[in-house]
């Protein structure tokens, strides 16, 4: 029996900006009536006519005023450039394009010049209309308004099975809608492999479009190899047995960040605080006992040279029979897959184990399989035909531009390796070496790195790779102090050479004398000190060193967490981001399922521990699944945060009850997002108040300043609040104007600009004024350099990572109240965040 034939959806972008118009009412017969075809007209507001389709130009009209594609699916699109402009015999139009040229969805096809094609033809309505209507089966024109080569002005059914296409199976393609990336480094290489590993979830074949780009949606190289960005917009295309849900469920797998949260940093920003990550640290100093590279991994080491050298494996070109071949390569790709797994098991930190996720999904690649299926059935080994392919897919890796996905090749290197060593019967033993090594190698695998024995290993310099790759973040997880693309001199050091390993400077010292081997002692001393200081002032109250008490708090998702914040000497929380509880499901939660996390938060830090719940801080960059927002332009100065709340009440009233449930086990406060507007709070507090009933005075309320407009108007809005949190992260983007995401101003958007810090000014002037109280719960709160800064701006609790609550003490115990204030004086004068930092350059960590 054949599955019957699902219907496939083409939709064809605007090829011009304006306002749609419907055929039938267009003032030429021929295009009213559908002579030449059916289709959509627009009134132009552009004058360069786009493609609105991927295909190949069969026909240019030599009056240039028209033009027809046809597209991978046979469908032919004729495009008319006004009315009776044939007349004007090319006048006014300037093709960009010839007859027989491939074209891009979106690429430009002819300009023309609105004012004398406007003066000299009829009407400039310009018409695209299917030639071939005979495939059609139905036609949806869009309406209103259109952006050209970004909205869809007319999307067409074709009958399931008549396109024969290697793209279109016989159960016909089906196309999600249209999905922005929120991924601020695209998708490399973990939400691609969290992508793939989805997309295999299903039998259909499936696809990931991007314009005219198409991947393989099984496949992680395939996906990277489309170098993605965030905000691209992107579809899947499913093609089989499963293709409704597949492209359903995966276009929102896409939308949530394939498993990266909203505003979780990709690998490169996971470097550690003291490396601009990718920035060589190059010294100046032309001494040649200092060999320089990548600060990769912070941290100060003494030890011994050990060269490492990774063996050539040999493998025959020639297999025996295909089938004998094949079955080699399954049974050594089995068997990699137990190693991968058995070394993830050593691993403790979840972040990094998901490296070896990508490594064990990369091993289930089709692409690179098929690659080598093929050679196998050409007559080469398994192992060289697994060489091959994967050598293949590192070097596409490594032509790209983003540097984060040039770094996976490394990775793909390290798989197949692994594969081609038990291909070829060689055993990578583990790197063996004595005690205080520091290890050099041109690369290090991040198996090879995963595996390093610590006690052993005080650290490692690679000629290859940078601060963005797998074996960096892996060296930062385990504390291993590393540089990358160290000087290749580093390979000629001799065993056994006594060198200063400095990670934060991404400097190496050989034949150090006495005085600077004292001095990198004397400084392993201090930093063990310094976090034997942390570990103390974190099991102690916070204040400044004339004993003025600042609250130390933390930023937290769950109750888990709320233990791991009290165990780090956390004296409450001050951001609970609620939203977590909301994403990476089809429903919203139930207010019994919140209630329950809410009170486990609560009980977790007890009655006198302050605990602040952020209602839903959902929209613009935070998508919710089951909570479609219209899409919009600037999603950062829309419906988000606390207007969602206002827009869904429905979810905001279940939201408050559940938080309610909490208030008698807890210090609870109740805090909403992005307010930018008193109407706002006054809305959001007044749903409160109803919800709460007779319970109104167990909870307190407060507000996020993380909009200029609300810290300028703070006098304000302290009269209706109980207390403030500054959000600088979002206060940093929107006074900035820099996308906090974005991949080349993030590093730009800093909050130690004058202006932020001015504007956390004047927010604690106002709450102060009516005696609230003013947290920072941004990122920068967790910078000991900003500490005494905050301090002296009058901030009263500062809302920190976990891991930041000891050095952030610590940070306090070391300045007293009149030194804080005189350095935010002198801050406040300076007009550059470079300037600040500069200034706040000796109380860096
Ligand atoms: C902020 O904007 O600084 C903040 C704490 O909120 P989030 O990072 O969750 O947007
Ligand atoms: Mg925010």
């Amino acid at each position: 029996m054949t599955a019957p034939q699902r219907p496939v959806c083409i939709e064809l972008m605007a090829p011009l900006a304006g306002v749609m118009v419907p055929l039938e009412t267009v003032p030429d017969p021929v295009f009213a009536q559908k002579m030449v075809g059916d289709g959509v007209s627009i009134d132009p507001t552009s004058d360069e006519l786009l493609s609105p389709l991927h295909g190949k130009v069969t026909q240019l009209h030599r009056a240039g005023h028209a033009l027809t594609i046809t597209g991978d699916s046979g469908l032919e699109v004729l495009l008319h450039i006004g009315l009776d402009t044939v007349l004007l015999r090319g006048e006014g139009f300037a093709p960009l394009v010839s007859e027989g040229d491939t074209v891009a969805t979106g690429q430009p096809l002819i300009r023309f010049d609105p004012v004398v094609v406007g003066a000299k033809a009829v009407s400039l309505l310009t018409q695209m209309v299917i030639a071939n209507g005979e495939l059609v089966t139905r036609y949806v024109p869009a309406k209103g308004l259109v952006t050209a080569g970004k909205d869809a002005a007319l999307s067409v059914e074709l009958a399931g099975g008549v396109v024969e296409q290697e793209t279109i199976g016989a159960t016909g393609a089906i196309l999600s809608d249209e999905v922005t990336l929120p991924n601020p480094a695209g998708l490399h290489a973990r939400p691609a492999a969290v992508f793939a590993s989805g997309a295999k979830q299903y039998k259909s074949d499936i696809r990931l479009l991007r314009g005219s780009d198409s991947a393989n949606a099984k496949s992680v190289v395939s996906i990277m190899g489309l170098a993605t960005k965030l905000g691209d917009r992107v579809r899947v295309q499913a093609t089989g047995p499963d293709a409704g849900e597949a492209a359903g469920t995966l276009a929102r797998l896409l939308a949530e960040g394939s498993g990266e949260k909203p505003g979780d940093a990709p690998e490169a920003a996971a470097a550690a605080p003291v490396a601009e990550p990718g920035v060589a640290r190059r010294t100046a100093s032309g001494d040649i006992d200092e060999l320089t590279g990548v600060s990769a991994s912070p941290g100060l080491a003494v030890g011994h040279i050990v060269q490492f050298r990774q063996e050539v494996i040999d493998v025959r070109e020639a297999g025996e029979s295909p089938q004998r071949e094949r079955a080699r390569l399954e049974s050594a790709r089995h068997e990699a897959r137990q190693q991968i797994e058995a070394l993830k098991a050593t691993l403790t930190d979840p972040s990094k184990a998901q490296i070896l996720d990508a490594h064990l999904e990369l091993l289930e690649d089709p692409d690179l399989n098929d690659m080598a299926l093929g050679s196998i059935s050409d007559g080469k080994s398994a192992g060289f035909a697994w060489r091959n392919g994967f050598q293949k897919q590192a070097s596409t890796l490594e032509k790209l531009d983003n540097p984060l996905l040039r770094e996976r090749a490394g990775d793909i290197r390290d798989v197949g390796r692994r594969v081609l060593a038990l291909l070829a019967g060689v055993t990578q033993a583990q790197i063996e070496v004595p005690a205080d090594s520091i290890l050099i190698a041109e690369e290090l695998s991040p198996s090879d790195t995963a595996s390093l024995d610590r006690s052993k290993v005080l650290g490692f310099c690679t000629t290859t790779g940078g601060a963005t790759s797998h074996v960096a973040i892996l060296a930062r997880s385990l504390g291993i102090p590393a540089i990358c693309g160290i000087d290749e001199g580093a390979l000629q050091l001799a065993n056994g050479t006594l060198v200063v390993l400095d990670g934060s400077l991404g400097s190496l010292r050989r034949n150090p004398g006495a005085e600077d081997l004292e001095k990198a002692h004397e400084r392993i001393r201090r930093q063990t000190a310094k976090r034997e200081e942390q570990d103390l002032a974190a099991s102690k109250l916070a204040m400044t060193a004339d004993g003025h008490c600042i609250e130390v708090v933390a930023n937290i998702r769950n109750a888990q967490e709320a233990r791991e914040a009290v165990a780090a000497g956390a004296e409450g929380v001050g951001l609970l981001r609620s939203e977590f509880l909301f994403d990476d499901r089809d429903t919203a939660p139930s207010e019994d399922e919140q209630a329950a996390e809410y009170c486990a938060v609560a009980e977790a830090l007890g009655r006198e521990r302050p605990l602040v719940i952020r209602t839903l801080d959902a929209g613009g960059d935070k998508p919710l699944s089951y909570m479609p927002l219209p899409k919009e332009d600037n999603p950062f100065l829309g419906l988000r945060g606390v207007r969602v709340s206002l827009d869904r009440p429905d979810i905001f009233r279940t939201q408050l009850r559940a938080i309610l449930r909490a208030a008698p086990i807890g210090n609870l406060h109740v805090m909403f997002p992005m307010v930018a507007a008193i109407e706002e709070v006054r809305a959001a507090r007044k749903i409160l108040l109803e919800e709460a009933g007779d319970r109104a005075d167990s909870v307190k309320v407060g507000v996020m300043i993380e909009v200029p407009a609300a810290a300028l108007i703070a006098e304000q809005l302290a009269r209706e609040v109980d207390f403030f949190s500054i959000g600088t992260n979002d206060l940093t983007q929107y006074t900035l104007a820099m996308d906090r995401g974005h991949p080349k101003l993030a590093k730009k958007a800093d909050a130690l600009h004058p202006a932020v810090l001015r504007l956390i000014g004047m927010t604690v002037e106002g709450a102060h004024m009516h005696g609230k109280w003013v947290g920072v719960c941004g990122g920068i709160a967790s910078d000991a350099m900003a500490v005494p800064v905050l301090a002296g701006l009058g901030v009263d609790e500062l809302s920190v990572s976990i891991p930041a609550v000891g050095s952030v003490k610590a940070q306090l115990a070391r300045v007293t109240m009149d030194e804080a204030r005189k350095l935010a004086a002198d801050v406040l004068r300076l007009g550059t965040a470079a300037e600040v930092r500069a200034l706040l350059a000796p109380y860096a960590e």
